[in-house]
């Protein structure tokens, strides 16, 4: 048995987590077996240096990859989901969130707050896959909204950066609502001529999708990452048709419009910044007085 194969900790093979960052110092490649040294692949933002498949990666890990050191500034930690409807399948709900907590450190599948790209100041939320598959319950959407007035209050662009698997079904039709309530916010962005730059990344499907992922002025998606709102097995089933190479892929998605720009995630900050560049300080419709949030 080759030796990365091994269940041993610290060299464990790729059978041993699901498409996230691995533990230990050797690590191999899911697309193409490469066996890739953790500390190159630190610097290469966890893309693999032979075939340039891109590992999942938790939100501060790619806030660290986008923002300018030291500029973060994270807001609204202080919100936590509740559980109105008592939701309980194999485990209750409170007991999920507990253990996604204590797994991620993280108090829920979204980090927002403000930070700089190259010197220009944005607001940011970034999902993290890892926290019950970065699913949109009411913390996710409250969050959403709050950075996008905060956004809207500072006359900044919003950053948002999607990994999810859809809405949080233990929330019922509160976690639906944050569609809703995300679009409308961004409905907001929209008429004072501030620019939304949305960030796709693997997998960005469901309730995410269908509201603030796909609303972005200029959407960018990593390479090979899945898109879309129901997956490909439902589609088929119910279309009974068989579906095209590549289907719900960033590239696919590119060729029919959906998608700006396929990214390699080495080059994202440079290609935000200059989008950022693009749109510049000056906004394109005079602000209209409004409600502000403090910053
Ligand atoms: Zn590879």
């Amino acid at each position: 048995m080759p030796w990365f194969r091994r269940a041993k900790k610290g060299i464990k093979g790729s059978g041993s987590h699901k498409k996230g960052v691995p533990e230990g110092v050797w690590i191999k490649c899911d697309e193409c077996s490469e066996i890739l040294y953790r500390p190159e692949m630190d610097r290469a933002g966890w893309t693999c240096q032979k075939c340039g498949y891109h590992f999942r990666i938790g939100s501060r890990k790619y806030l660290d990859l986008l923002l300018d050191e030291g500029s973060f500034v994270e807001q609204d930690a202080d919100l936590t989901a509740a559980d109105p409807l008592k939701f309980r399948d194999s485990k209750r709900y409170p007991e999920r969130l507990a253990a996604a907590k204590e797994k991620t450190g993280l108090s829920d599948a979204i980090v927002a707050g403000r930070g700089t790209v190259k010197g220009t100041p944005v607001s940011i939320a970034a999902l993290d896959f890892g926290f019950m598959g970065g699913s949109m319950g009411s913390v996710v959407g409250e969050r959403v909204a709050r950075v996008t007035e905060r956004a809207l209050d500072a006359r900044r662009a919003l950053v948002t950066l999607s990994s999810s698997g859809g809405a949080r079904m233990q929330e019922g039709i509160l976690s639906l609502m944050q569609m809703a309530k995300t679009s409308a916010l961004l409905a907001q962005l929209a008429d004072e001529g501030l620019p939304h730059v949305s960030i796709l990344t693997d997998p960005t499907t469901g309730g995410v999708t269908a509201s603030f992922a796909m609303l972005g002025d200029i959407i960018l998606a990593e390479p090979k990452a899945l898109i879309g709102f129901a997956g490909p097995r439902v589609i088929k089933e119910t279309i009974q048709q068989e579906l095209p190479e590549g289907f719900q892929r960033a590239e696919f998605l590119l060729e029919h419009g959906f998608v700006d720009r396929v990214v390699h995630r080495k080059e994202m900050r440079d290609e935000l910044a200059q989008v950022l560049a693009f749109f510049g300080d000056a906004p394109m419709v005079p602000p209209a007085p409004r409600r502000r949030r403090d910053d």
